[in-house]
């Protein structure tokens, strides 16, 4: 039988186990009361630089620094403490790891055993398997230097340390800085492999035989990660039509590797880019067709970095089982400011004054003018814009009226109208705050126009198609309707670079604004963590709520389980005969959670045993299935 090589495997310590360097923390708790604190900080930091670029040896840099640091014995709990929370995040949740592998994991590193034990200890690193160096104390337990004999005080002291450790078997170093690499060009490495998830240093990871942004990236290539989960470097991430940097930082911070273009892409171009991404990001222009989801195999999910999913073949979504996420509630603050702005605007008539101003005319007249306190407002649509408006609105003194097809809570002192007709004889202000589902085109025409008070207003930040333009245009005209806000239109220009044709340009006390009701930096950067965070939901727990296209589950933390999603054709016996799989395996369901909708069934079943290939392999094979994945 073949004999399989040991793997031994060399880590760095500092910004490699831990997220820092552990001298500059020490620095920061061992200067704390200095007044010179920060000319010290910056004064190692040079030291280091110069120790890095190779215009001060290893040792000498070393020498110099602890001078600088002033440095105690009992500061060295604090440090520890502190470093506790900043061990690597790919190292935490991978602890298993370093359990499973105990013996063959070292830690060589040109930090100091004093502070690396304990840490390392935590995840069964062995003590013995630790090389570093050592603080020497004066007889007041000031650090006053470290032991001079250790090689690792001096430059290429780790490939040194290696050959005297004469391991049998390969040997593989995971590390950042380029005293890690000296270990593989000095013979004592098989490989070398550049961590990049805290420091980044390019003289490093060009001469790496792979660059790994994670630890997870490591276990792949080395088939070593327990579960089957995919490391999240590995998930490429399209943003499109210049999404908000806030969205890209957060993806990239999450480990994805975020490619950024500034415009939309055309279905041919698109067809083509989307083979390789598995988490697209778009704004309103991207059209996402069928032909689009056919080429899209390794897509998870869309994130909609807007409000509306029209410009998304959801069907096809749902078909090819990719989740798609939007903002729905992102910009709702934004319309209800506008709404009450617009409200005072138009009782005051202040367009009409303005636009007078910008003419030349001085019309200084309290005639046509309202106050709005006291005044009712009639809101149709009582959803999240309608509910957030009716709260702004009773503070600054308007009775609240609201008609909704359907039952609502009403909050504060608002009052419900049992019809459309009932809420319209009441109120001075309306105001439509419906969606834009296709039946509500057109529910607001001349019979409703004449249901409205006399010298009402009329206000439209929701769809366009819900008003007929030309019966509000007759009521403003005959002077019925004494004003109008209108930012959402039948037929709305395509770009800014396009005229806005309409019946309504030039009437009397009208605003009209270019659908800019929810535009606002604040949307925006609410959308760029909204839309993120629900899709990082989704890849980490299955957590599909607020989704678009898929049934949504809100699910709870699992610990301690692996949580198998499960998205298949909704036919009837998959869920029988994916717990049949598993009771041929004798796994045990911890949890189990199922809903569908028309065209997929969506289950997540959550194990407490450790599962095999095979296991996964029958899951897939399930009759129906559309897409399978695993979490741990
Ligand atoms: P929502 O889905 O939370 O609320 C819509 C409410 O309208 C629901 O309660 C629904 O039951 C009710 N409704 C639907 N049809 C009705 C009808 N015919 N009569 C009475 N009630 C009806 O939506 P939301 O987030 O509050 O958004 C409301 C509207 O505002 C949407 O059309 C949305 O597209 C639009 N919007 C516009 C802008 C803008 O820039 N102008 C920005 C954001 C949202």
């Amino acid at each position: 039988m073949e004999q399989v090589a040991t793997k031994n495997y060399i880590i760095d310590f500092d910004s490699t186990f831990t997220q820092v360097e552990a001298l500059d923390i020490l620095g920061e708790i061992a200067l704390s009361d200095h007044l010179d604190k920060e000319e010290r900080l910056a004064k190692i930091k040079a030291i280091t630089d110069e120790g890095m670029n190779g215009s001060l040896t290893f040792r000498e840099s070393l020498v110099k620094r602890l001078e600088i640091l002033d440095a105690h014995k009992k500061h060295l709990p604090l440090l520890v403490k502190e470093l506790k929370g900043k061990v690597s995040k790919s190292f935490r949740y991978n602890k298993e790891f370093f359990s499973s592998h105990s013996d063959n994991i070292f830690i060589i590193s040109n930090g100091f055993k004093d502070f690396i034990v304990p840490i390392v200890a935590e995840y069964h690193v062995k003590e013995s398997n630790v090389f570093a160096n050592s603080f020497e104390f004066d007889a007041h337990g000031n650090i006053i230097g470290f032991d001079e004999t250790n090689n690792l005080s001096v430059n290429g002291g780790k490939a040194d340390q290696i050959k005297k450790m004469n391991l049998s078997g390969d040997v593989y170093v995971i590390g950042d800085g380029y005293t890690d690499y000296e270990i593989k060009a000095a013979g004592m490495a098989n490989k070398f492999y550049a961590f990049t998830e805290n420091v980044e240093r390019d003289n490093v990871t060009e001469k790496a035989d792979h660059i790994t942004p994670s630890l997870d990236e490591f276990l792949y290539l080395n088939k070593m990660n327990k579960a089957l989960s995919y490391p999240k470097n590995r998930i490429s991430v399209l943003l499109l039509e210049n999404i908000h940097p806030k969205a890209v930082e957060l993806m990239k911070e999450e480990g994805y590797k975020v490619e950024v273009y500034p415009a939309g892409l055309d279905e041919d171009e698109l067809c083509e880019k989307i083979k390789d991404v598995s988490i697209l990001g778009i704004r309103s222009k991207t059209q996402v067709t069928a032909r689009v989801l056919e080429n899209a195999n390794r897509l998870i999910a869309i994130g909609a970095f807007c409000i509306g999913t029209n410009q998304i073949d959801l069907a096809a979504c749902n078909k090819k089982g990719v989740a798609v996420f939007n903002a729905p509630f992102s910009n709702t603050r934004s319309v209800v400011e506008m709404a009450i702005a617009e409200i005072i605007m138009l009782f005051r008539k202040l367009v009409e004054r303005s636009n007078a101003m910008h003419d030349g005319r001085w019309e200084k007249s309290a005639k046509g003018s309202y106050e709005i306190r006291g005044k009712n407002l009639g809101i149709i649509g009582y959803g999240n814009i309608g509910a957030q408006l009716s709260v702004l609105a009773e503070s600054i003194g308007l009775n609240v009226f609201y008609y909704d097809l359907e039952e609502k809570l009403a909050l504060g002192n608002v009052k419900k109208c049992n019809t459309l007709k009932e809420l319209l004889n009441k109120a001075d202000i309306v105001t439509l705050h419906v969606d834009g589902r296709p039946e509500n085109k057109n529910i607001f025409r001349a019979r409703e126009f004449s249901w409205m008070r006399d010298d009402a207003i009329f206000i439209n930040l929701s769809r366009g198609h819900v008003v007929d333009i030309i019966a509000l245009r007759d009521n403003i005209l005959s002077g019925k309707i004494a004003g109008c806000a209108i930012d959402v239109f039948p037929e709305e220009p395509k770009s800014n670079a396009n005229e806005f044709i309409s019946e309504l340009r030039g009437l009397p006390n009208t605003l009209l604004t270019p659908h800019v009701g929810g535009s606002t930096q604040e949307a925006q950067e609410n959308i760029a963590h909204f839309v993120p965070n629900k899709i990082m939901d989704y890849i980490n727990t299955g957590s599909t709520s607020n989704s678009v296209d898929f049934p949504n589950l809100q699910l709870p933390a699992f610990e301690n389980a692996h949580r198998l999603i499960h998205i298949h054709e909704n036919m009837p016996g998959v869920l029988a005969k994916i717990n049949q799989v598993l009771a041929d395996h004798e796994i045990n369901i911890v949890g189990q959670y199922l809903k569908t909708n028309e065209l997929i069934g969506y289950v997540i079943t959550d194990i407490d045993k450790e599962y095999d290939k095979q296991l996964i392999k029958e899951l897939r094979g399930i009759e129906h299935t559309i897409k399978f994945r695993v979490l741990y």
